[in-house]
């Protein structure tokens, strides 16, 4: 492409600047051409500031005139900067961050000013307005005219305090690159074939470099922008596409007897399964029958009846011979799932064991030895199935509930336990769509979504600390219709002691003071196992009428007749944590009321508090959540890295692009599956040299 990638070919970047670009990752032209604006200013719509309406929101490009930092009384302090653009003065204040902004801005800067106007007086002014600088007078820096006064589209790079330090603002980044495009005979080959192209009507890519830097128009900005977006999610996609279709030639057992056990699942059913049910169990069929090997993420909000759907897949896995396991997060809902399974598969002739790694040391030698001798047929446990002494006889099947609480490696290491075993991963976090194909693209997915019949809403109401006596009256009411609550106390990590204390306290206080007259029972994640299962024991047959815990029973606790979910300090929760908890009630056909107990409530917190209580749509709340919180933080760390390795689309508001971009990789790959042909010779080395995938198309071709 460049004849020479030598950033220091350029007239205005020496050693220093060289060393402190290669530092922001810009380490070759080809770097350069690929830091992109993080946005743009359009001169046709800057204003002046002299006809400034009060109320409006715009850009001002000006020079700053002055600075001060004042004293605002109350040992707050406040700074203060004066833009001039000719036609008039705007007066800029910051309250927050002073030390900062202080430091940045100074007398001669060039700066573009995003914000809402407000009058004091005849002066215009603005708070904590966006704030770009676009070049500082008296810096050793290009200065060249052409920086403001070519194109009606100011781009606005990135710049860290550092670059800024150096005089790298991002009118001296747009420079470089300017200078960059006309000094050096640049082409950027495209890489693209024509068909895609066509079909997909995009840009070419070299034309498209030009308008991201240097845009002639808003639309051929559009234009250039959706093209780059584009083709960063072709190519994840692509290596989605490829590795569906490496994983999917993997042979596995074909599940081809329905058997006897099946059928009688069926039969002894104490309700209708729902339709959405009926669809998963058909698709898991399908590719349990297939002969190829399974790779399904079914997910369904809490309490849609998701293990029901993996025992069918389970049922299928005895009756053709071959063990399952079952792996789940926690100790409790381990010790949970293996009594539902009791309940639902041994009658059918199943044979359940439970492993969890707090067993006593003889009782976990037979239940091993069992496993490997083949006398079970379904093992329930911890991660302490994927420990080397786990030897299955014949595992067709791994189901992991709530998989988001694993990290890869564990996933990993449970399947390694056969050749292409089937694997379903279930989650009750449900990911926005774009969000699911962004992150999970290799996995085929099932969404239930619907519940079972009969369930009423949960009704979500917060509830100030100091109100808390209300809130008791509902609980004594509740259990006096022979209904059971949950109070949940947050336990943080890096607080664990203090808060375990606080939770005992409050437990200790509940049972004296508060409800004296009722059943209290307490658990946590400091009990030896013996305990908490008995505690969960009797509360699941009524024994207890309140339980007061921590988080430990965030995950998949299922008791129907619980329909008071109180949760403390709620505003210590995330929305994912919160929505799970109080999917704990509301699971029967008694009316449920979940309250969101807190003593502060300000920003996020308040946000997530009262979406919580506006809906209980699981996908509208990991919407919001995912809003609130960016696409990054919101997945594991290692599904993160899929979604964050995207520099310029967003996987929230991209969706259209997505979408077009993921049908035009899986239909190349299903044309020509391990891209030899010619015409795709170019789409290969692109993705083989510019993206980090190149094993997965190495393992297939
Ligand atoms: P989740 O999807 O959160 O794992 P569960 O599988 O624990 O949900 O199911 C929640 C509850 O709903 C359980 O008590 C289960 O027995 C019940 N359930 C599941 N399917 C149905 C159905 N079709 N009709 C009625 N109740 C159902
Ligand atoms: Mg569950």
């Amino acid at each position: 492409m460049a004849p020479f990638s030598s950033l220091q070919g350029i007239r205005g970047v020496g050693p220093r600047r060289a060393a402190i670009l290669a530092e922001a990752g810009i380490r070759s032209i080809d770097d350069l051409y690929d830091y992109f604006p993080r946005r743009y200013l359009d001169r046709t719509r800057l204003k002046k500031i002299r006809s400034l309406v009060d109320g409006e929101t715009v850009t001002v490009v000006g020079t700053v005139t002055e600075t001060r930092l004042e004293n605002g009384g109350r040992g707050q302090s406040r700074f203060k900067a004066q833009v001039s653009d000719g036609s008039g003065l705007l007066d800029l204040t910051w309250f927050r961050g002073v030390h900062y902004f202080s430091k940045s801005i100074a007398a001669g800067d060039t700066v573009a000013v995003h914000g809402r106007v407000t009058f004091f007086g005849r002066l215009p002014g603005m708070q904590h307005p966006d704030y770009d600088r676009l070049d500082r007078r008296g810096q050793e820096g290009p200065g060249d005219d052409e920086l403001y006064n070519t194109g009606a589209i100011i781009p606005i790079y990135p710049t860290s305090e550092v670059m800024k330090q150096a005089g790298l603002n991002s009118g001296a980044i747009r420079t470089i690159v300017h200078r960059a495009f006309r000094d050096l005979p640049v082409r950027f080959d495209e890489h693209l074939s024509d068909g895609i192209m066509a079909a997909c009507r995009l840009m070419p890519i070299d034309e498209a470099y030009r308008q991201i830097h240097f845009p002639s128009s808003p639309e051929e900005l559009d234009r250039a922008v959706y093209r780059m977006k584009w083709d960063e999610l072709f190519f994840s996609q692509l290596f989605f596409a490829l590795r569906r279709t490496g994983e999917r030639r993997k042979a596995s057992v074909r599940f081809d007897h329905s058997g006897i056990r099946t059928a009688s699942l069926h039969e002894r059913l104490p309700f209708k399964m729902t339709d959405a049910q009926k669809q998963a169990v058909r698709e898991l069929y399908h590719d349990l029958r297939s002969g190829r090997q399974m790779n399904r993420l079914l997910q369904g909000d809490v309490g849609s009846g998701k293990t029901l759907v993996a025992q069918f897949a389970i049922t299928l896995a005895v009756d053709n011979g071959l063990q399952a396991a079952f792996m789940a997060p926690t100790e409790i809902l381990a010790f949970q799932h293996a009594i539902g399974m009791k309940q639902a598969l041994e009658p059918l002739g199943l044979r359940i064991a439970l492993l969890t790694g707090k067993r006593a040391k003889k009782e976990r030698q037979a239940v091993l030895a069992s496993i490997g001798s083949g006398e079970v047929d379904v093992v329930v446990g911890t991660h302490a199935i994927i420990e080397d002494e786990v030897q299955f006889h014949r595992l067709g099947l791994v189901v992991i509930d709530e998989q988001h609480r694993f990290g890869v490696m564990q996933r990993k290491a449970l399947q390694d336990k056969a050749e292409n075993p089937h694997v379903l991963l279930m989650t009750a976090t449900p990911i926005p769509r774009t969000l699911t194909m962004g992150a999970y693209g290799d996995l085929d997915v099932t969404v239930i979504a619907e519940m079972p019949p009969g369930r009423t809403p949960i009704r979500t109401r917060l509830c100030r600390e100091q109100d808390k006596e209300a809130l008791y009256e509902s609980i004594r009411a509740e259990v006096g219709q022979g209904r059971q609550a949950y109070i949940v106390y947050p336990l943080v990590e890096e607080s664990e002691k203090i808060d375990l204390r606080a939770a005992t306290e409050s437990f200790e206080h509940l049972k004296s003071e508060v409800f004296p007259d009722l059943r209290l029972g307490l658990i946590h994640g400091q009990l030896p196992p013996a305990e908490k299962e008995s505690v969960m024991d009797s509360f699941r047959s009524g024994l207890l009428d309140i339980l007061v815990g921590t988080t430990v029973i965030e995950v998949g606790v299922d008791v129907p007749n619980a329909t008071v979910m109180v949760i403390e300090h709620a505003e210590r929760f995330g929305i994912s944590q919160l929505h799970q908890l109080r999917g704990r009630v509301g699971r029967g056909v008694h009316s449920s009321s979940c309250f969101l107990v807190y003593s502060k409530l300000a920003g996020d917190a308040a946000e997530r508090l009262h979406a919580l209580e506006s809906t209980t749509d699981g996908f509208r709340l990991s919407e919001i959540d995912l809003q609130l919180r960016g696409a990054g933080n919101m997945l594991g760390r290692e599904q993160s890295g899929a979604v964050s390795g995207l520099r310029i689309a967003d996987i929230l508001t991209d969706g259209e692009i997505m979408r077009s971009a993921r049908t035009a990789a899986f239909d190349l790959v299903r044309k020509d599956e391990t891209l030899r042909r010619p015409e795709n010779a170019t789409i290969r080395d692109y993705y083989m040299n510019t993206f980090r995938c190149g094993v997965t198309l190495a393992d297939v071709g």
